[in-house]
């Protein structure tokens, strides 16, 4: 199926590792110009640099930044607008998430996770806005977690904040329409640095990696039996993203092997 990308201008927070990288990758398969960032600016320009090689200096613009830097994210939105013409396609994926429960979240970590779940979609929304608006195929795509329906005790101010931001998106959905489209996509587990980083403080060292993740999408149950890749989250989000997801708005995509419980 022709996505309808080929020329367009795709713009990926947090692009220079798992999730956001494969949909860097992805959107550029697509004949899409790409802009992504990171606050890590040696990953990032390492990133950049294979990217260069693999599709040519000319479809890829890298910058090293926070999303929860208001300023950064409009000179980020300038760039891009000086290098490719303008954004037609907003793919907010930048974070994290934070383990921990009632009792062990203190205010100023409430306020951390508050600021970065709606703040990661809100300076980069805002600072895109008007790009997004005058595009006629404007998209907005936010990465989001199953967290948001189905809250897990030892993550409750994650998933407290991931059902806000789908409340935020439901809104920004007709608020915005019908110039610029907003969908998410809700995952469960995806093998990517954040269960690197996981597996790498696992309790027991001695285990290999395929059987800590065996074990861990057991435990979890889920019904495909394994952990997504972050290509299969990339493909999801480059699909919404594009003119191909034409009459899809204020939509969510479970990208979950199953694991979801709702209705
Ligand atoms: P990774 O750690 O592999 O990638 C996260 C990316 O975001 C990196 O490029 C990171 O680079 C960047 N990033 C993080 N914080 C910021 C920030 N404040 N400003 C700009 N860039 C930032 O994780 P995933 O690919 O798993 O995560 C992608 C998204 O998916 C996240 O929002 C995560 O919360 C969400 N998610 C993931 C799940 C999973 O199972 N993998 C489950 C549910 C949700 P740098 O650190 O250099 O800034």
């Amino acid at each position: 199926m022709d996505l309808g990308l080929k020329n367009r201008t795709v713009v990926v927070t947090g692009g220079s590792s798992g999730i956001g990288l494969a949909t860097v990758r992805h959107a550029l398969e697509e004949g899409a110009h790409v802009a992504f960032c990171a606050r890590g600016a040696e990953r990032l320009d390492a990133v950049a640099a294979e990217l260069a090689a693999e599709y040519g200096e000319g479809r890829i613009c890298a910058r090293a930044f926070s999303v929860l830097e208001p300023e950064a994210n409009v000179a980020f939105a300038d760039e891009v607008a000086e290098r490719f013409g303008g954004c037609d396609a907003l793919i907010t994926n930048a974070g994290q998430g934070r383990m921990s429960t009632y009792a062990d979240t203190t205010d100023s970590d409430w306020h951390d996770e508050l600021e970065l779940k709606f703040f990661s979609q809100i300076h980069p929304i805002r600072a895109f806005e008007a790009q997004l608006r005058h595009s006629p195929v404007g998209s907005i795509t936010a990465v989001n977690s199953l967290l948001a329906y189905q809250p897990e005790p030892h993550m409750v101010c994650t998933s407290a904040a991931r059902a806000g931001v789908q409340s935020l998106l439901k809104s920004l959905a007709t608020e915005l329409a019908p110039e610029i489209r907003v969908n998410s996509i809700l995952l469960g587990l995806v093998d990517s640095n954040q269960w690197q980083r996981r597996f790498e403080a696992r309790e027991d060292q001695t285990q290999s990696r395929e059987d800590w993740f065996a074990d861990l999408a057991r435990r979890k149950s889920i019904p495909l039996g394994r952990l997504g890749q972050a290509e299969e989250a990339a493909r999801a989000l480059v699909f919404l993203a594009s003119p191909a997801a034409s009459y899809v708005t204020g939509a969510r995509l479970e990208i979950s092997g199953g694991v979801s419980r709702f209705v």
